[in-house]
């Protein structure tokens, strides 16, 4: 059985008066460990060690000390890779191909390019006449926040943990994180790693367990100076108020129900391709996932043909193995939730072109968190499969006629958060690109990041950008100082 304990200034604690959460494995749905259910006295153990860390070593150390720091860490997850991959593959239950393509490499590479980004990025400085005929200098200082609560969600726990750990630390503040409850064990991990590499005692604090106990008794913490939170729309709209008390900044990145647009012009195979990849990658467990594919109406048949043979091509099986190209949903609570809006779907009158239910699957996993890779077409708008996040591997692909009637369709969602976009015309994709409500629009691809580009959702997809330098306008607070000469 794993032990998921807290790890606070430098030590991995238990929760001795509380009883632990079971950790069950997607895969077969057995229990495989059990989760400390921290409560105000951990996270006050936490905060505390945060706010003396930045007072004491760290808060002394100089931008090059911290930034060698950084690299270390991430030298040191490429040294552990197969014990995170291990780890995140444990909890997730995704395949090693993807996770060793994607999650481990990204969790190493965000220490390096925060660090790098905060090496590189200059102050601005004004000198300006003062009325007595001298003059004085205005430069710009970046100072860290403080100790900032980071609270992640399940789908890519060490990418999505790493991705706002890594910016706070490069900066300068200390870190609580509280990590999903679902996927604990490679955040908890890297606390090892933290103390390998000599980051002083305090910096990383993890505070493991429930949202609406240890997440609730974190953010209501009065020494918690910012809040960095991904996940549901719903929980971060309650964050924002807890948030308020103290006047705390918050970054939040929410839900989506990104939209898929496909043109005529498009090249049908990188189309199918990117589109297969973003309705049902990690299972559809992808915030920047395409749950709406809008088609232009002479490919029509021939995408939806080409997606379902795509869709029914996927392999179910064991993390580990080589031909494994589709692991389970979470949990048994989330898949309740995606098979429920599977049968809203069928109740609403949606024509399944494949998928729709659990597929048969052997002895060995078939207790697991599986559904099957799911394609609509045929609903309104306003059908609830159509509107709602889902946040599993399905789609639904409706044909369209106008590039204005495609327009108005993409963005007639409360959310904002990713568009992809498909067409040869460049004319097109630059017009359409600038019309669509979202924060970030692929054309021609999907998933390809340059982490040190703006990354954050319009409307209810969240508040606030991260990546680059935009990680700074959050984990640090400017201040001008003005030097009479
Ligand atoms: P969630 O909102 O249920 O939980 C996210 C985190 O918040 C977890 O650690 C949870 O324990 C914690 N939490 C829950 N209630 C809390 C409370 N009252 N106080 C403090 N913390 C609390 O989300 P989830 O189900 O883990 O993740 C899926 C959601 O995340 C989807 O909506 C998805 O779109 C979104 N997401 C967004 C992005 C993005 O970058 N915009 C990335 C990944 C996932």
């Amino acid at each position: 059985m794993r032990e998921s304990k807290h790890f606070i200034n430098g030590e991995y604690l238990d929760s001795p008066d509380s009883p632990p959460l079971a950790n069950y494995s997607p895969v077969t749905g057995q229990q495989i460990g059990i989760i400390h259910n921290g409560g105000e006295q951990e996270v006050d153990l936490a905060v505390s060690a945060a706010r003396n860390a930045l007072e004491g070593e760290w808060g002394q150390l100089s931008v090059n000390q911290r930034i060698e720091l950084l690299y270390k860490v991430a030298d040191r997850i490429n040294e552990r890779f197969d014990e995170f991959l291990e780890a995140e593959c444990a909890d997730t239950g995704k395949p090693y191909s993807l996770a060793s393509h994607i999650d481990i490499p990204r969790g190493a590479a965000n220490f390096k390019v925060f660090a790098d980004t905060v090496k590189n990025v200059p102050n601005e400085a004004f000198e300006m006449a003062t009325p007595d005929g001298g003059s004085a200098l205005n430069y710009s200082q970046r100072v860290p926040k403080g100790v900032i609560a980071v609270i992640c969600p399940w789908n890519l726990p060490l990418l999505l943990m790493t991705w706002k750990v890594a910016p706070a630390l490069a900066c300068g503040n200390t870190v609580v994180v509280k990590p999903s409850n679902e996927t604990t064990l490679s955040t908890c991990l890297l606390g090892e790693v933290m103390n390998e590499v000599g980051i002083p005692k305090g910096v990383f604090n993890v505070v493991v367990g429930k949202g609406s106990r240890t997440g609730d008794a974190l953010v209501r913490h009065p020494g918690v100076d910012a809040i960095t939170f991904t996940g549901s729309t719903a929980t971060g709209e309650g964050l924002m108020e807890t948030a308020a008390k103290g006047v705390r900044d918050i970054s939040l990145e929410l839900g989506g129900k990104n939209a898929g647009v496909v043109f005529a012009d498009a090249d049908l195979d990188k189309a199918v391709e990117g589109t297969l990849r973003s309705a049902f990658a990690n299972c559809g467990q992808v915030c920047l996932g395409t749950e709406r594919v809008y088609v232009e109406r002479p490919i029509f048949d021939e995408f939806v043909q080409r997606m379902t043979a795509g869709a029914e091509s996927f392999t179910f099986g064991k993390p580990e193995d080589s031909a494994t190209t589709m692991g389970p949903l979470i949990s048994k609570t989330h898949r309740d939730k995606v098979l429920g809006y599977f049968a809203k779907a069928r109740e609403e009158g949606a024509n399944v072109v494949t998928g729709g239910g659990v597929p048969e699957l052997p002895d060995a996993l078939k207790d697991g968190f599986w559904v099957q890779p799911t394609i609509w077409t045929g609903l309104p708008e306003d059908a609830v499969v159509v509107r709602e996040e889902i946040f599993g591997p399905c789609c639904h692909i409706a044909p369209f006629d106008s590039e204005q009637e495609v327009v108005r369709l993409a963005n007639d969602t409360p959310y904002g958060l990713a568009a992809a976009l498909w067409t040869e015309n460049a004319s097109r994709a630059h017009r359409v690109a600038g019309k669509l409500d979202a924060g970030i629009v692929w054309v021609n691809s999907w998933f390809l990041r340059d982490l040190r580009t703006a990354f954050g959702g319009m409307k209810q997809s969240g508040i606030g950008r991260e990546g680059g330098v935009h990680s700074l306008e959050f984990y640090t607070e400017l201040k001008n100082i003005c030097l009479k000469l």
